[in-house]
C-alpha cells in the first residue's frame, strides 16, 4: 500500500522518533508499505517520520548502482551490497568514520531541492532487522550516506541543518516556495 508522505512544515519531521521495543505484525506492514511507497516515488531511502510516524524504523535500498559503495561488511564479513538490498533497519546506532566527503542530496519530503552537503564518508550502524535478529553493517559510499541521512531524520533532521551558509545561501529561493 502506498503511504502519504509527509512535507516539510509537517511537525512530525521535527520530533525525536521513538524506539520499537515489539516487533509486531502492524511494524512488519508498516515496513512492507514503507519500501513500496519509496520505490514508487524513485526514492533510496524512507524514514517512518516521513509517513507521519514517529518511530525508528528506516528503509534503504542503493542497489541501484552496484558500484555506490567500495565495500559493505554484515558482522564483520564481506558481502555483496546488492545481495544485501532493501534494508529495513530499526533502532540503529551509528558510528561515523571516515573523512569527509561533500555529495549532492535530496529529500522526499522536501520536494524539488538538492544541495551539496558534507558528511563522514563511512559508517558502521547496528541495529535491528525485521526479523528480531540484531547486526552490525560497515560501508561508506552512497549507502553510508543514506544511512546519516535516514538515521538523521529519527532524530528530527533535515538535510537542510547540515549545508554550508553557501549551500542555504544558493537555495534560498527553493526554500522560500516552500514555505
Ligand atoms: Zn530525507
Amino acid at each position: 500500500m502506498l503511504l502519504d508522505i509527509v512535507q516539510i512544515g509537517d511537525p512530525v519531521l521535527r520530533e525525536k522518533c521513538a524506539e520499537i521495543t515489539e516487533i509486531t505484525e502492524e511494524i512488519v506492514t508498516l515496513a512492507e508499505n514503507m519500501l513500496e511507497t519509496m520505490y514508487h516515488a524513485n526514492g533510496v531511502g524512507l524514514a517512518a517520520p516521513q509517513i507521519g510516524r514517529a518511530l525508528r524504523l528506516a528503509v534503504i535500498d542503493v542497489s541501484h548502482d552496484p558500484h555506490c559503495v567500495s565495500f559493505m561488511t554484515v558482522n564483520g564479513e564481506e558481502v555483496d551490497m546488492v545481495e544485501h538490498m532493501p534494508l529495513v533497519f530499526i533502532n540503529p546506532i551509528m558510528k561515523l568514520e571516515g573523512p569527509r566527503a561533500v555529495e549532492t542530496e535530496g529529500c522526499l519530503s522536501i520536494r524539488g531541492v538538492r544541495a551539496p552537503v558534507g558528511r563522514p564518508s563511512a559508517v558502521s550502524v547496528s541495529f535491528q532487522q525485521l526479523d528480531g535478529t540484531q547486526i552490525e553493517v560497515e560501508t561508506d559510499g552512497l549507502l553510508a550516506r543514506a544511512f546519516q541521512h535516514e538515521i538523521d531524520h529519527l532524530d528530527g533532521v533535515l538535510f537542510l541543518d547540515r549545508l554550508s551558509p553557501a549551500a542555504k545561501m544558493a537555495i534560498r529561493k527553493q526554500l522560500k516556495s516552500l514555505e
